[in-house]
């Protein structure tokens, strides 16, 4: 996405904050003690190569707020990670956690790292010095991560392994989307898009669309995407369109969302190569078009400041429904709701992710484990319920739903730390 203008997503994080807290005339004390991220840690991991040579990978650690409960937040790994990246993800997670009512702060980690480029034992060893050198901070009543960008079940493996030999104990609420046989969640892999799908729903139900003749593009097609596109065809609506790193595929009559998955399963990972070969689709000239499809539903699952104010002015959809974290700038913002998208904000629209992530903690903490069913109902209960919050907040002060849904936040954030005060 080099062609991209370079944004920062933690100016637009902190412009996303200074409108809410203006709203709710937070005094400068109040800012103070919640705006900023708490503690930031850096790291050269020295890793060992298949060929014998060390490589040294830049990895990072942000904890923005444990004053609601411990920091929580997924592990990235790709090449574009910075340290501001790593620091708006944290702090879109404190606000995330409050918006649904799960007991955490926000905390978020990265690695620069390209893994398509590494082999299984370096990934394995890579994952293994990330945690190993964190072990201090993390923990579970102090700071829990879970799967992000390029990482998986089975690196939560690795790193809950590593943390659970440092410690002499086996302690699976250390970390969150790990695999069944680990202490994992029924229904985890599929969270962050089950959510999204619930306030979909609300949405839709909402505006007046029949979510079952509705069109959709959706760009990302790893796990939120590629689920999010199996759910909603399920629900009956037509997907039109669906990109990834290999590009952007269309097929106005809707495309068959089975052969996307297996294309995927032949490529052994969340690529789409060789889908226009065995389905009718039509791969785009400029996949960042899928975002100016005239579509009832654009669903953002990819990477941060995809709609920005260059093309926010071309986009068509009536619901835009951000699975990624950060897809729209705030200047995309004020033009799509002079437009009258209906937006339902990352904060809201993939908490699906961290709200399971809490119930299998609990379930962790427990020793005890919950049907699929029993969690997607309490999964489709938070959700509902926090999407009518942020919607009647919306209209009660006349904001749009990202302003709404940090209205709702912050001000749970706040009344935690005046309640908590100072300890020194
Ligand atoms: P993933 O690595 O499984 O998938 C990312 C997808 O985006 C891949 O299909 C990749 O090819 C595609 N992609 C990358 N660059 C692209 C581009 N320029 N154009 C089109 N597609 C591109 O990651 P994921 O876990 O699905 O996360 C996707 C987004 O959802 C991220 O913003 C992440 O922070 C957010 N999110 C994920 C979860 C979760 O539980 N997985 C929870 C909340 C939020």
């Amino acid at each position: 996405m080099s062609f991209l203008k370079q944004i920062n997503p933690f100016d637009s994080a902190m412009k996303q904050f200074d409108k809410a807290a203006q709203l709710l005339k937070l005094t400068e004390s109040q800012i103070a003690m919640i705006k900023e991220p708490r503690r930031i840690t850096e790291v050269n991991l020295p890793v060992r190569m298949s060929d014998g040579s060390i490589r040294i990978f830049k990895g990072f650690r942000v904890q923005h707020s444990v004053v609601r409960g411990p920091a929580k937040g997924g592990v990235r790994f790709h090449p574009g990670v910075t340290v501001d990246e790593v620091k708006a993800l944290a702090f879109w997670m404190t606000y995330k956690c409050a918006v649904v009512g799960v007991p955490f702060g926000g905390g978020k980690g990265g690695v620069v790292v390209d893994p398509g480029t590494l082999t299984r034992s370096e990934l394995e060893n890579l994952s293994r010095r990330y945690f190993a050198e964190m072990s201090d901070l993390f923990g579970p009543d102090s700071d829990v991560p879970a799967p992000d960008v390029n990482t998986n079940p089975q690196i939560m493996s690795w790193m809950f392994d590593t943390y659970s030999m440092h410690k002499k104990q086996y302690l699976p609420a250390v970390i969150t989307g790990k695999p069944l046989e680990l202490g994992g969640s029924a229904g985890r892999t599929e969270a962050t898009a089950q959510g999204m799908v619930f306030c979909v729903r609300e949405a839709t139900k909402h505006l007046n669309i029949n979510l079952k003749k509705a069109t959709i593009a959706i760009q990302g097609f790893g796990n939120a995407g590629s689920f999010a596109a199996s759910l909603l065809s399920d629900d009956g609506a037509k997907i039109v369109a669906i990109s990834d790193v290999s590009g952007a595929y269309y097929n106005s009559g809707g495309i068959d969302i089975k052969a996307a998955l297996e294309t995927c399963r032949k490529n052994k990972t969340w690529i789409l190569t060789g889908l226009e070969n065995n389905t009718k689709v039509k791969k785009m000239d400029d996949p960042m078009k899928l975002l100016e499809l005239d579509v009832d539903i654009l669903i953002p699952a990819a990477l941060e400041n995809q709609i920005t104010e260059d093309n926010a002015p071309n986009v068509k959809a009536k619901i835009i429904a951000e699975c990624a974290n950060g897809p729209v700038t705030p200047e995309a913002d004020d033009i799509l709701d002079k437009k009258k998208v209906f937006l339902i904000p990352d904060i809201l629209c993939n908490a699906g992710g961290v709200t399971v992530s809490y119930l299998e903690w609990v379930q962790n903490r427990m020793g005890y484990y919950w049907t699929k069913e029993r969690v997607n109902e309490d999964l489709h209960h938070i959700m509902v319920r926090s999407f009518h919050e942020v919607l009647n907040t919306s209209q009660e002060h006349k904001v749009d739903m990202r302003i709404a849904a940090f209205l709702l936040a912050i001000d749970r954030v706040i009344k935690a730390a005046e309640l908590r005060g100072l300890y020194a």
